[in-house]
């Protein structure tokens, strides 16, 4: 979500609640750069396409359910969880579509897990990109260590 003072492309929500009749939700956001805070409001529809075709709604508690599982053991907190869970939904749903696939989904979940915990990334990414080998793997750890040593 851009600043619209700045401009800046990033955004941190501070406060969310529904409508009172559930179709909106209205997001306080602060904007990291300049400090400035604006309102956002956004369309409580959001679809998920499955592999069959059928349709149900985002869910943010089945992204945390799914990494939940890739954080077993990790020192991962449930409020952690849920601030990933915010971000994916903002992700998919500054794309600007009422419906996404399923694996746009696991994708989008990449991105803060990486960020939260490398390990619980790892196992997540092997399952969505379907790694299929230990180079595949090795890869990936190539990868995240350039990363942080640009960091
Ligand atoms: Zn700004």
């Amino acid at each position: 979500m851009h600043c619209p003072f700045c401009k800046h492309d990033d955004s941190r929500v501070v406060d969310s609640r529904s409508s009172e009749d559930g179709t909106s939700i209205r997001r306080r956001r602060q904007c990291p750069e300049c400090g400035r805070r604006f309102t956002t409001v956004e369309s409580a529809q959001l679809l998920v396409v499955k592999r069959s075709g059928a349709t149900e709604p985002f869910s943010r508690d089945k992204v945390v359910g799914g990494v939940r599982k890739a954080c077993q053991g990790r020192p991962v907190t449930e409020g952690q969880l849920a601030v990933l869970a915010q971000r994916v939904e903002d992700v998919l749903r500054a794309a600007g579509s009422a419906e996404i696939a399923a694996h746009e989904v696991g994708l989008a979940i990449l991105v803060p897990l990486r960020e939260l915990d490398e390990v619980a990334y790892l196992r997540f990414a092997s399952v969505y990109r379907a790694f299929e080998s230990l180079e595949d793997f090795e890869a990936e750890i190539l990868m995240l260590r350039a990363e942080r040593e640009r960091a």
